[in-house]
């Protein structure tokens, strides 16, 4: 047993007992970890205000050697998170992000850049009054970081460059986008077209902050919704639960 600190986002949140917690975090230094929280649900208890799902907290707890589960000893609010007032859609998208790193990522496999992403735009959901943006580059930041990135530059069949074309066929099977020969023989469900893979490439590359003007159209927007919906659905082999709520 040790005793650990650091900081982290409540990702999941699930009755333990009459009175106690089990809360999943992902946490800067040690990717997702999941504490007891004894206590948690009575009233006044040391935790109530690090118990609200996507909430920042300094967290102390101590970790099992083996089985069993941690157990929180401390939680520091750092923030609560409260999506732009009136804008249910941020709401929404901060659960998307929550079941996201829940689902895709590891116990103890730390990711310090996802995590900073992952604070990044939540923080951008509380500030402002859209997500598109926001929400796609941190959607490009995961699948980087557990190596699912889709090819955004080589044809996904022959690996050779992609050529000038008004539009591609992407195939999240095979994490990629076809060239004209290729298309012929390959299956793929959703068509993206020039523009929008410029500007994935361009939301994927981590020098580019948010901040820089970058006009997505409605129909950008929608099909890189597409894309990046049947990529996840391909990864986790469902539906993400939150995805209807995401829809344009
Ligand atoms: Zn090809």
């Amino acid at each position: 047993m040790s005793n650990e600190k650091t900081e982290g986002v409540v990702i999941r949140l699930a009755d333990f007992s009459e009175s106690s917690k089990v809360i999943t975090w992902f946490t800067r230094d040690f990717g997702k970890t999941a504490a007891l929280a004894k206590g948690a649900k009575r009233l006044k208890s040391s935790f109530e205000a690090a118990i609200d799902l996507l909430a920042t907290c300094r967290i102390v707890f101590i970790r099992k050697s083996s089985g069993g589960l941690d157990i929180l000893t401390e939680a520091q609010l750092v923030n609560r998170f409260r999506p732009y007032p009136g804008n249910l859609s941020n709401l929404y998208v901060g659960y998307y992000i929550a079941e996201l790193l829940d689902a895709l990522t590891e116990e103890y496999d730390p990711h310090p850049e996802l995590y900073d992403a992952a604070c990044e735009v939540l923080r951008h959901l509380q500030e402002h009054d859209d997500f598109q943006k926001s929400l796609i580059k941190f959607e490009l930041t995961i699948l980087e970081e557990i190596g699912q990135l889709p090819q955004f530059e080589y044809c996904a069949g022959c690996s050779r460059e992609l050529g000038p074309s008004e539009s591609y066929l992407y195939d999240a099977g095979n994490g990629g986008l076809y060239c004209q020969d290729c298309e012929q023989q390959r299956h793929g469900n959703v068509r993206v077209s020039r523009g929008t893979i410029t500007i994935l490439q361009k939301l994927s590359d981590e020098n580019t902050l948010l901040s820089q003007r970058l006009n997505l159209s409605l129909q950008q927007q929608r099909e890189i919704r597409q894309l990046l919906s049947t990529t996840m659905s391909h990864i986790l082999g469902r539906r993400p639960k939150m995805a209807p709520y995401l829809q344009l």
